[in-house]
């Protein structure tokens, strides 16, 4: 058959067709373990049964009506959000990437209302990873990502993470927000330091500027709360969560707390599909299990668990530099070339993803069990044990 799909992903040679937990099946059947999650999406597994049966309960009742009407399941889903965080609304969008773009407008409308002239600028990290669109892409601390597309938007200011000094040489009366990843995903699994987070909240409320943690990919339970940020002692005033949220399907949301929600009036910001009645039962099941059905209660152990066991392959193997990570957001940091450990664990059906330049991403199911822990870590010392990178 023709390949009709844009060039924008280096992929396997796979062709993915089932699911159920975190096994995923090709089309000739064969089995794959998977500690990829789409990305730290399905964190239920595949197939899972409250996602089922959410699509199709609400999918016979109304799909999509439109924002300019209020509807049953956004109300819920934004409240059991709420009720889960110290913020007070929530904004829906579809991806990562635009729940990022509305904390960004959020954060320009911010500085407009005050009585600093071009109280506009943004700060970013180093390394950091916001999305594809050209508002998080001009937040996103990767030249790989940024470099043919600029010119990228402009009042944004990059310092480096985890560096107390940078982030105050950089900070005055025309910041308006400091976008920061609690951990740094796609960067390669890096652990803000609690100092820095408290500095960035105590030059935040100096400065009156907004705080914007991207929990993108270490929110929604991953690091064993609801929200990263519990896991920090620091509170944001604008959260962004999106890919766990809908377990697979796709729902993004900005969350903001009073002072932050003030920005936005009627016409400023919007999504057609944002808060759509599907994809928001989707998201209120997702968290049912997740917080009621005591999902997140088991991570701590669990990751102690994994990490305990890629502690003692690290000590019989010197291919492994560092085990990096919380909850069972994992990183192993390799002395050589991730692309072909990731590559050389494919062929022997256990899916891994890379994250920076050297280190290898653990994002199993949050819903995994220790016999299937066990199962992907077996795969993963046999390739140690025969790889020479
Ligand atoms: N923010 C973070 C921290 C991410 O890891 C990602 C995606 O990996 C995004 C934003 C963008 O999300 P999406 O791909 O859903 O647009």
């Amino acid at each position: 058959m023709e390949n009709c799909i844009m060039n924008t992903y280096g992929r396997y040679d796979v062709c993915f067709e089932s699911g159920l937990g975190c096994k995923i099946y090709d089309d000739k059947g064969v089995e794959y373990v998977d500690f990829v999650s789409g990305v730290a999406v399905n964190c239920l597994g595949h197939s899972h049964p409250a996602i089922i049966n959410a699509i199709v309960t609400q999918s016979s009742k109304l799909i999509h009506s439109s924002n300019y009407y209020w509807n049953a399941t956004h109300k819920v889903l934004a409240k059991k959000l709420i009720d889960n965080c110290n913020h007070n609304k929530v904004f829906f969008c579809n991806s990562g990437t635009e729940a990022v773009e509305a904390a960004l407008k959020i954060a320009r409308k911010y500085g407009k209302l005050k009585d600093v002239k071009d109280k506009n600028e943004i700060i970013y990290m180093d390394n950091s990873f916001h999305g594809r669109t050209i508002g998080a892409l001009s937040v996103t601390g990767q030249e790989k990502y940024q470099q043919d597309f600029r010119p990228l938007i402009e009042g944004v200011k990059k310092v480096n993470f985890n560096d107390i000094e940078d982030l105050k040489r950089n900070f005055d009366e025309k910041v308006c927000a400091v976008i920061i990843e609690p951990i740094q995903g796609e960067g390669g699994i890096n652990i803000a330091s609690a100092e820095f987070l408290e500095k960035a909240r105590n030059l935040c409320d100096k400065y009156d500027a907004l705080l914007i943690f991207d929990e993108v990919q270490c929110g929604m339970g991953r690091l064993g709360s609801l929200f990263a940020y519990k896991k920090f002692n620091v509170i944001p005033d604008v959260i962004c969560i999106a890919k766990a949220l809908g377990g697979g399907f796709p729902i993004g949301a900005t969350i903001t707390n009073v002072k932050a929600s003030i920005a936005f009036v009627p016409g400023d910001h919007g999504s057609t599909f944002g808060g759509n009645p599907l994809g928001c039962a989707v998201g209120v099941a997702v968290l049912t299990e997740l917080v009621d059905g005591g999902v997140i209660d088991e991570i701590d152990e669990k990751s102690t668990y994994l990490i305990e066991r890629l502690l003692k392959i690290k000590e019989k193997y010197d291919a492994i530099d560092e085990i990096k990570g919380m909850g069972l957001l994992i990183g192993i940091k390799l002395k050589g070339d991730t692309k072909k450990f990731c590559k050389s664990c494919f062929d022997k059906k256990l899916l891994v993803i890379a994250a920076g330049d050297n280190v290898v991403r653990l994002l199993p199911p949050l819903n995994v069990s220790k016999p299937e822990i066990d199962e992907a870590l077996d795969i993963l010392e046999l390739v140690i044990s025969e790889i020479n990178l």
